[in-house]
């Protein structure tokens, strides 16, 4: 399909921003973004058509004009990662239903084949600007910080990389466990049998060596 065409059909359904009219074409082409993309097709449209430039005059039926929010976003997840230490990050997001919906009917009306789902987009645009803005390093490979941005409630929660400890122990006792066992009788929450414990055994290899590296890490779990 050529592009003054899909531009046609796309603004049937309703506003669209440059962003969500460029990625449906997001592997054409090198070293543009997808908005450059979505004002090009635009340009094209215009000259093509010998018609009025025209600019999204409205909501984008797709995004709901989220592009315009990234440097708020990325201000929320700058506030969310402070005091928690790392060096390196990655954006994830929890895109409303309706709006990965949206994009997907257009993917298989237009019967596009090289489109990129919105919320990649996003989580590259808000990373771009969360690295822009602090010290941080995007990496998506191992990242010590991971930001899920909650598009719908408008929150951000953290997940930080866990740490691993390697080593060797030797046990001088049997009837130790290597790891914690629920109990068989409540399944964990809690019974006469375990005196309300949730634990099989009294202690484990996993509970006696994590135990002490709670405080040490300040950890909340091990
Ligand atoms: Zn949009
Ligand atoms: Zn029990």
């Amino acid at each position: 399909m050529d592009l003054t065409e899909l531009y046609q059909k796309v603004t049937e359904y309703g506003d669209i921003c440059d962003h969500c009219l460029g990625r449906l074409v997001a592997k054409r082409s090198f070293g543009l973004s997808n908005d450059m993309r979505g004002k090009g097709i635009r340009i094209a449209a215009a000259l093509t058509l010998n018609q009025p430039y025209q600019e999204q005059s409205g909501q984008c039926w797709i995004c709901g004009n989220f592009f315009e929010t990234v440097d708020h976003w990325a201000d929320k997840v700058i506030e969310a990662f402070t005091g928690i230490g790392g060096e390196t990050f990655v954006i994830g997001s929890k895109v409303p239903p309706l709006m990965s919906e949206s994009e997907e009917m257009i993917w298989s009306d237009l019967g596009l084949s090289d489109p990129e789902p919105l919320k990649s987009e996003i989580n590259r645009e808000v990373g771009k600007r969360v690295a822009a803005r602090s010290s941080l390093i995007g990496d998506t490979k191992n990242p010590d910080l991971t930001a899920v941005i909650h598009i719908s409630d408008g929150t951000v929660k953290v997940q930080i990389r866990p740490l691993f400890l390697y080593g060797r122990y030797l046990k001088y006792e049997r009837g130790i466990p290597q790891t914690h066992w629920a109990c068989r009788a409540c399944k964990g929450a809690g019974c006469e049998a375990c005196n309300g414990t949730g634990k099989q055994y009294h202690d484990s290899v996993e509970e006696l060596i994590g135990r002490p590296l709670l405080p040490v890490f300040k950890a909340e779990r091990v």
